[in-house]
């Protein structure tokens, strides 16, 4: 399964989940490590497109606060402080394609982050024309950028945010650089709680977006498990629990192509019960069906091999097929199957040669040959039962030498 989350919960509470859970964008102790390792791969794949697009920004900006600063000594103390910015995206942005990082994401991104807007703010304290606009502007797009457009959960675009802009805070106190507090708190804060706020609304999003995808992942999975349930079902003698007829010519199908590739046995046991309409007649249909259900499960027992297979093929008439099996080997078992069913001790008052159910079986074997046909094959087993009848019942016969 793809989303690992859907593993973890029912629908039930995904449902909850997304009507009343979001509100913390954070989910439980054992969804949330689930959940930001999918998320930190998305993010770093997605950061593939969007570190070119925050760069062509950040050259844009560059470039009009070059222009503004002009030839001035300011231009180039700026250029080497903000180049580094640049330098930032770049490095982050070959991260992204290292997919061994890709669960370093947060940190990465985030440390990222944290120095790039520090650097932006450093910028507007340590060069003189501290008032400049357009340096303003690139903090703030710093800022909004790291909230909004890095790709970072909530609380990790929080710390990295404020971690920034306190470095960047303490370092200025530190060198005596001068702060205009009255300008600064305007864009600083304004674009910090900006970006929160959109960095507060995408997680929201992609959190109930994640949740809803695990609700049609568990819809996946449950209709797959529904057809393969069905698919079951259509194979399966609803009385018996055996093989349908339908199935039976599938699979019987495949191995007698296998067979004839191959050049390896293919053996059918036709098994057929004596005396079932005296026995219906005389015990009723429910019995009738009972005795059915229990000659079947001994059907079942005796093709334990996972090539065998047992099928009803008709009301009281079964095929038993076993791949690879020799004539011997065949005999044997159609023996067991004999005393199996004597041993199964089934009344049955009206038959006439046994106080007991018994059965007859024919038996066929083939390594076919290409001029060989199934139904011709089938017939032979079916000519045998015929045989094992007229020779008195509760037997078993081998046509030797099946019809071509
Ligand atoms: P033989 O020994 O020659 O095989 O005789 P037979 O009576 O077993 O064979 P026949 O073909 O004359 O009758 C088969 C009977 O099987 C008739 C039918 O009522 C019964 N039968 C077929 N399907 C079912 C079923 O699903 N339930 C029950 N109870 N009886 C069934
Ligand atoms: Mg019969
Ligand atoms: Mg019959």
């Amino acid at each position: 399964m793809k989303l690992e989350g859907s593993k973890l919960l029912s629908r039930n509470e995904i449902h909850a989940l997304i009507s009343n859970g979001l509100n913390y964008v954070y989910f439980s102790k054992k969804l949330e490590p689930i959940y930001r390792r999918q998320y930190q791969h998305e993010a770093a794949l997605e950061f593939r497109y969007r570190a070119p697009i925050i760069f062509l920004l950040y050259i844009y900006l560059s470039y009009g606060i070059y222009q503004n600063l002009s030839e001035t000594e300011q231009a180039s103390q700026w250029l080497l402080l903000y180049s580094w910015v640049g330098i930032i995206i770049f490095i982050a942005w070959l991260f992204s394609f290292v997919r061994r990082f890709d669960h370093l994401f947060d940190i990465y991104a985030g440390l990222g982050c944290s120095a790039a807007i520090a650097i932006s703010f450093m910028i507007i304290t340590s060069v003189q024309n501290n008032n400049d606009a357009l340096l303003h502007a690139a903090m703030m797009y710093a800022v909004i950028i790291v909230y909004s457009f890095v790709g970072l959960r909530f609380y990790t675009a929080l710390i990295a945010g404020w971690f920034g802009g306190f470095t960047a805070i303490l370092i200025t106190k530190l060198l005596n650089y001068p702060i205009d507090w009255a300008f600064l708190n305007r864009t600083y804060t304004f674009s910090s709680v900006l970006g929160m706020s959109l960095a507060y609304a995408i997680d929201r999003q992609h959190r109930e977006n994640y949740l809803q995808n695990c609700i049609i992942e568990l819809n996946k999975l449950e209709m797959a498990q529904q057809s393969e349930q069905l698919e079951r079902l259509t194979q399966l003698d609803a009385l018996t629990g055996l093989a349908n007829r339908r199935h039976l010519t599938t699979v019987l199908d495949q191995q007698w192509n296998m067979a004839l590739r191959h050049q390896m046995p293919l053996s059918i046991l036709m098994v057929d019960i004596d005396f079932f309409k005296e026995y219906n007649d005389h015990l009723g249909h429910l019995a009738g069906d009972i005795c059915l259900q229990k000659i079947a499960h001994e059907l079942q027992l005796i093709t334990s091999r996972s090539t065998d297979l047992a099928a009803r093929y008709g009301g009281e008439e079964f095929l038993l097929m076993f791949p690879l099996q020799e004539e011997h080997q065949i005999e044997t078992i159609a023996l067991k199957l004999l005393a199996h069913i004597s041993n199964l001790a089934l009344p049955h008052p009206s038959s006439s040669i046994s106080p007991y159910v018994t059965v007859s079986i024919g038996a066929a074997t083939i390594v076919p040959q290409a001029h060989d046909a199934l139904s011709a094959f089938i017939q032979s087993a079916d000519d045998a039962l015929y045989l094992a009848k007229s020779n008195g019942r509760n037997q078993f016969f081998m046509q030797k030498k099946p019809a071509a």
